[in-house]
């Protein structure tokens, strides 16, 4: 109990984004209660891929190495119409974000076991299972929450300083708060299908989006021995026609696919949403994950939307519980976290056309002509478009974007990846300089109140030597910064570049600017990146 809470934070609902949510606030040293109707993890296996980004927010939590057996590298991606045409291709580059891939296939139970597995060992975390949370209510000091332990009946009432309701799509939280989930639901039924693997078929580990207009197919991998199939039923069809798995082979039949090869582990019905809540945010209390949006699965990213939420709000969230940042961060959550959103939203509907062949001639050659170009480049990582950043987004500006992570060699000579080396906090990167060289005393006063440090990137042709000097040896970060021309980066502790000297290193100033009409995400377009989701 601190002082007149039960705990610094209540998580409501124990998903992907409620753990992530709690081990990064136990990160920050800050105390959680989560609710959690259900006994255990949710045992349809819904998200199958996540990306290096997801990966570098597992590193940051100190979990990677726990998570890394659920996690299986992907090779590439392709669509191809069922003669066998193929209409698009995504082979992944090397990762330059520290880990072995880009794209990893997953088994959503297995990753979420692991998951909690993780934040059982968590003293600031205590998890009620089998807990419903049925009401809150918020005051300026804290917010007052209601659960029933859905066992006996009970109710129970805890107090906490802030909420983070990571209650999914159909969040009690949502409507308890006033807010609305706006967007659309399509009318097609799709049957997803997870098998286990019995034998190895040609090229069963690249994700195959069969193109068609009637019956395009997902066919995916997912990690430890799982494979899935999701199919959309014709408006002639129901969920009815298809009540075991009997009925079900003849799906996967219609496709090739034989007894020989899979055996059917269970299937489920879904239905696309394209929705997001009108604000994430009230008082105290903050939606995140599915509770706060919603997209179609194509682009891969609605779990991993969540964990990133979490992070944000969670890295955001512990640190004002401090008072090491000044409240006013936690309104820089929606604001950077909802354009990156509707980015991942609108490739996932792009994506989706390409699947159920509704691109024109034009826009095929379009996407067709990306994919040469390799739009995300080999030094390409996630940006953000809004929020607490000081400068452009334009395509050429290193702000809003995520540093590469290299391994990088301490001036004693020991290689670590650079997150290891830089630390949770904020951190200026200097390119072959030392960055309180360049600041000016105003410029350092501000980072020095945010508790900065100050480092040195050196060549490997150069001396180096100090805790706050490391030397490039994968020669990956001075290409970097040199390509934008900046000598000095401000990178958050989420690895984002806040400011760069090419446009000021003062720091940046509350209220944040929302994101402007169309200025999404990683490339500032959605088109742009649509070839290589990140
Ligand atoms: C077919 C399909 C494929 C997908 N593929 C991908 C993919 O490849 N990559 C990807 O990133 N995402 C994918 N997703 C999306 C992903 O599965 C979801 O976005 C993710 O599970 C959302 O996590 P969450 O924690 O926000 O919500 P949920 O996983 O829904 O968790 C919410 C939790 O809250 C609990 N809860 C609800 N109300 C209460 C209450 N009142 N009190 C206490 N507990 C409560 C629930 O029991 C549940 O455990 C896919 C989804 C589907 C359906």
């Amino acid at each position: 109990m601190n002082g007149d809470y039960d705990a610094d934070v209540v998580v409501v609902g124990y998903g992907p984004t409620g753990v992530v949510a709690a081990l990064t606030l136990a990160g920050e040293g800050a105390t959680t209660i989560a609710f959690e109707r259900e006994q255990d993890v949710y045992q349809r296996a819904r998200a199958m891929t996540v990306n290096d980004w997801t990966v570098r927010i597992f590193q940051a939590l100190g979990i990677d190495r726990r998570v890394a057996p659920t996690l299986e590298p992907q090779r590439a991606s392709r669509w191809l119409t069922y003669d066998r045409t193929e209409i698009h291709r995504v082979e992944h580059p090397p990762s330059v974000m520290g880990g072995p891939s880009r794209f990893y296939n997953i088994y959503q139970p297995a990753l979420e076991k692991e998951l909690r597995a993780c934040a059982a060992e968590r003293p600031e975390i205590d998890v009620r299972f089998g807990y419903e949370v049925t009401d809150l209510e918020q005051d300026d000091e804290g917010v007052t929450i209601r659960a029933a332990d859905l066992a006996s009946g009970r109710a129970t009432t805890v107090r906490s300083r802030y909420v983070v309701a990571a209650d999914g799509g159909s969040s009690r939280t949502r409507s308890v708060i006033g807010a609305s989930l706006l967007g659309d639901t399509l009318d097609v039924t799709w049957v997803v299908i997870d098998c286990r693997v019995k034998r190895w078929w040609p090229d069963r580990d690249i994700l195959t989006f069969w193109s068609d207009q009637e019956r395009p197919v997902v066919d995916v991998a997912l990690s430890a021995g799982n494979h899935r199939w999701e199919i959309p039923l014709r408006p002639d069809e129901s969920p009815a026609d298809y009540p075991t798995s009997v009925e079900v082979w003849r799906l996967l039949h219609a496709i090739g696919v034989s007894e020989d090869d899979v055996e059917i582990h269970q299937h489920a019905f879904y239905r696309h949403h394209t929705r997001t809540a009108d604000t994430w945010r009230a008082g105290r209390v903050f939606l995140a994950g599915d509770a706060a949006h919603l997209m179609p699965p194509w682009a891969g990213a609605g779990m991993q939307s969540g964990v990133r939420d979490a992070y944000d709000l969670g890295w955001k969230m512990g640190r004002v519980l401090t008072g090491s940042l000044a409240p006013e961060w936690l309104d820089t959550y929606e604001a950077e976290r909802r354009p990156n959103v509707a980015y991942y939203t609108d490739l996932a509907v792009h994506l989706g056309r390409i699947i159920k062949q509704e691109l024109s001639p034009v826009e095929q050659a379009e996407l067709m002509r990306r994919a040469d170009r390799d739009p995300a480049g080999e030094l390409a990582t996630p940006r953000l478009a809004a929020g607490w950043f000081r400068g452009s987004f334009a395509r050429t500006s290193l702000v809003g974007r995520m540093v590469p992570q290299p391994m990088v060699t301490d001036t004693l000579g020991r290689r670590l990846l650079l997150d290891d080396f830089l630390g949770n906090g904020f951190v200026l990167l200097g390119a072959d300089v030392d960055p309180l060289e360049v600041l000016s005393p105003a410029e350092r006063e501000g980072w020095d109140r945010l508790g900065a440090r100050y480092v040195r990137v050196s060549p490997t042709a150069a001396y180096a030597s100090g805790p706050d000097a490391c030397v490039d040896t994968d020669r990956m970060l001075l290409p970097w910064l040199e390509g934008s021309s900046a000598r000095v980066v401000a990178v958050r502790p989420d690895r984002f570049v806040a400011a760069t000297d090419l446009e000021g290193l003062t720091v940046p100033q509350f209220p944040v600017p929302a994101a402007r009409e169309g200025q999404h995400g990683p490339e500032g377009t959605v088109s742009e990146g649509a070839a290589t989701p990140r």
